[in-house]
């Protein structure tokens, strides 16, 4: 299917802040309720360059403010790698991703960091500069974010100016973006989501954005009053707004909402649709591949599907039995989703500053996840092979299956199903669930009437609340190692 291409269309040798660079951006930049252009924006950023000039690698305490953005642009003018730091990291975290980067300086956007053996350097938003930085070679690297495995401390992803590129223009044109519109979201700027999507999309692309802070639905409701038209959130940002009828009617005015990060509920779905009217585009990605996979403005919406390959985009779906067979597109068979294209990162950063690549000789990246696509090119994320695809007694089962069945019942308001061993069936599927007044034999009879009896949950647990992180997504490694809740 061919996505409507609107305003430039994919050119990623275009500089990559090119709208704000070449004052064409006609939005204002809004974070933290204040207000700038993206012109006064890139000046300040200067100021930043010229602090930082000649540094190869530099850590930016990612707080969600203009200053965090200026700290970043800073970064790409003087075409130093810029690394973003959770603001709400403990030492340890902070301490590997400054050692493990070999960040040379850390931009402070709030003051107050202190951290031994890298100079801290401030960043002030009143700071001009003239100088005129030339734009940076399209290999270089933009950002390198941090990213957990399933095993061992973050690594951090390198992802170059020329992935950022394309993967914003492919993502214009998937979903009509234009510097008409105003980007809305209150996601944190230290992940490939709130920080590329969502700051650096706006400024490629030249439309206004307003940074609400934290993602809840009564200032997505105020920004979409004061004309936002674009609005980005994760599935707990929809399943709040589903949750508030009243205050999520003010997105009926709204041009697209979006979703991403992990899987969108089909309950979460409908509900947003009967209160907004907008039927949300998911889009699928990782850190490592930016996003690849996304419904299209101008096209079809499936609950529980993520939609078919942005612009360059290939994917292909393997067995997960190493034999590297093709799993056919029937819409029912599960395989590894690997992806290739031009929003590739270029490999995790190892020792020395070396570059490890992460690619096949083919330029194939095994994503991890396993899907499931249709014969017409859409894809379904079933979920992480290492948590998601349970072996129970010799049938594959997938969790976010088990997790909608368990979702339907009107007294759960949370789920995450995982595999747990077991001596018998090899892993039997255990539900943590958040939910009032209803028991285990209710829940497990429940989901047993609704999908085939050997995908029942064989054990749930009440829990208070599901571990999650900054952006939403569930642990399941803690509770599949039982330190979360039981
Ligand atoms: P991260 O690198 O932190 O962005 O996490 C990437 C992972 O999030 C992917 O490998 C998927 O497991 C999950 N993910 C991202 N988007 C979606 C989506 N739309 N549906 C389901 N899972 C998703």
């Amino acid at each position: 299917m061919e996505p409507a291409v609107t305003g430039r269309g994919p050119s990623p040798d275009r500089p990559l802040l090119a709208a704000a660079v070449a004052g064409e951006a006609r939005g204002t930049i809004e974070v933290a309720g204040r207000r700038t252009g993206a012109a006064e924006l890139l000046t300040a950023a200067s100021a930043v360059a010229d602090r930082i000039a000649g540094a190869a690698t530099v850590a930016v305490h990612a707080t969600p403010t203009p200053e965090t953005v200026a700290a970043v642009l800073g970064c790409l003018l003087a075409g130093a790698a810029a690394v973003p730091v959770p603001p709400d990291a403990g030492p340890v975290e902070r301490a590997h991703v400054l050692r493990d980067s070999a960040a040379t300086l850390l931009l402070d956007p709030g003051g107050g960091v202190a951290l031994p053996g890298v100079p801290v350097v401030p960043v002030d938003l009143r700071a001009r500069s003239s100088t005129s930085w030339p734009e940076q070679p399209a290999a270089g690297t933009a950002l390198v974010v941090y990213t957990s495995g399933t095993t061992g401390p973050p690594k951090g992803a390198v992802l170059s100016r020329a992935a950022l590129a394309a993967d914003l223009d492919a993502l214009a044109a998937a979903w009509a973006w234009t510097p008409d519109d105003t980007l809305v979201h209150g996601l944190p700027l230290f992940h490939v989501h709130g920080l590329v999507l969502g700051v650096l999309g706006a400024l490629r692309v030249g439309s206004a954005l307003r940074h609400t802070g934290r993602p809840d639905p009564a200032a997505y409701a105020a920004a979409a009053r004061a004309g936002g038209t674009l609005f980005f959130g994760v599935p707990t940002v929809w399943s709040r707004l589903a949750a508030a009828p009243s205050t999520a009617s003010a997105l009926r005015g709204a041009r697209l909402l979006v979703s991403g990060s992990a899987a969108l509920p089909a309950q979460v779905f409908a509900r947003v649709e009967e209160l907004t009217g907008h039927r949300i585009v998911e889009r699928y990605g990782t850190t490592e591949t930016l996003i690849t996979v996304s419904a299209r403005a101008d096209g079809e919406r499936r609950p529980g599907q993520v939609g078919t390959p942005l612009d360059g985009v290939t994917t292909r779906l393997v067995a997960t039995d190493g034999t590297g067979a093709d799993v056919p597109r029937d819409g029912r068979s599960m395989g590894e989703l690997w992806v290739r294209g031009a929003t590739l990162f270029d490999g995790y950063l190892g020792p020395g500053g070396r570059v490890r690549p992460a690619v096949d000789p083919d330029g194939w990246y095994r994503t991890g996840d396993v899907a499931v696509i249709d014969p017409d090119g859409w894809h379904r994320i079933v979920g992480r092979a290492s948590t998601d695809l349970l072996d129970c007694g010799g049938f594959r089962i997938g969790a976010g299956e088990v997790e909608d069945a368990v979702r339907a019942h009107p007294a759960v308001r949370e789920v995450a199903v995982v595999g747990l061993p077991d001596p018998d069936l090899g892993q039997r599927p255990v539900a943590y669930v958040v939910a009032d007044g209803v028991t285990e034999a209710e829940l497990v009879a429940f989901v047993a009437g609704t999908l085939s009896v050997h995908k029942r949950p064989r054990e749930v647990r009440f829990v208070d609340a599901l571990p999650r992180n900054a952006l939403g997504k569930v642990l399941k490694h803690e509770l599949a190692a039982g330190t979360a809740g039981s």
